[in-house]
């Protein structure tokens, strides 16, 4: 009696082949990321704030007295294919440029990422070093400047010199759908960003007040909200249900399911 042996060979599967393409993806975002951060904390450009936060980590604050601070431009953080950019004013003098994480380890940061950990953003809810195991799914967080500005009031020409690293930033998300901008300097910054790369020709009608919404004709949606400093949520003027209604409006405009939290 013949025998046969039969080979089989499987041919990758719609998912396998879908999983491959985005798993390249990512690789590729990741690593382009990892190009424009070693620029960024390179930069010298703004020789007032690259003193001021020298300074700052020079001397450091009493309670922060055994930390090495990061001192330098604060690079972006979240995931390379985000659909959401949240896009802030600066790094904080003892909060990002001490952990070197944006919104990390100060009052703003922990007011944020509790509301992106309820809405399905963050995989935890406290933000306390670089190291301590916080991803962030579907948002990246990023400034229109990156190095602390004195009384967090950046001059006009240093907002000039950083654009171009904002630019190349959104440039990069691909996928890009909303950008929540916290207060009304980022909200300045990204309508600037908007009409420079002509995502929108005119900024008659984009004014920012807490909640604002708008569509664009070229780009990302953009939600307004008031900034999380303590000024802002010490004397209620952004609570932490108006805060998170921001990033649940977020989620729906960018497409994605209703949050729950991340892991
Ligand atoms: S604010 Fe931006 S442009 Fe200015 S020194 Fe820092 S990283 Fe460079």
């Amino acid at each position: 009696m013949e025998s046969y042996n039969f080979v089989v060979t499987s041919s990758p599967s719609l998912a396998d082949k879908i999983h491959a393409e985005v798993s390249a993806r990512s690789a590729s975002a990741e690593a382009a990321f990892r190009i424009l951060d070693a620029r960024i904390v390179a930069c010298e450009l703004c020789p007032r704030l690259r003193a001021y936060c020298a300074e700052i980590a020079r001397v450091r604050r009493r309670a922060y007295a055994d930390w090495e601070y990061w001192g330098k431009p604060v690079p972006s953080f979240g995931d390379p294919n985000a659909r959401v950019l949240a896009l802030g004013l600066a790094p904080g003098a003892h909060g990002s440029n001490r952990t070197g994480r944006p919104f990390t380890g100060d009052g703003s940061g922990n007011f944020l990422y509790p509301v992106l950990y309820a809405t399905g953003f963050a995989s935890q809810p406290l933000a306390s070093t670089r190291e301590d195991g916080m991803v962030l799914h579907n948002l990246r967080i990023t400034s229109v400047i990156r190095c602390a500005p004195p009384g967090n009031k950046p001059l006009p020409s240093e907002i000039n010199n950083c654009a171009p690293f904002v630019d190349e930033e959104i440039a990069l998300l691909q996928d890009l759908r909303v950008v929540v901008c916290l207060g009304k300097i980022a909200f300045d910054g990204y309508v600037a960003h908007a009409l420079r790369t002509g995502k929108t020709s005119s900024r008659k009608g984009l004014v920012f007040r807490h909640g604002a919404e708008y569509a664009i004709p070229n780009g990302p949606h953009i939600l307004a909200t008031y900034h999380p400093s303590l000024q802002n949520t010490n004397t209620g003027l952004l609570t932490r249900a108006m805060f998170q209604s921001i990033f649940e409006r977020a989620r729906a405009l960018a497409g994605l399911s209703s949050s729950s939290p991340a892991n």
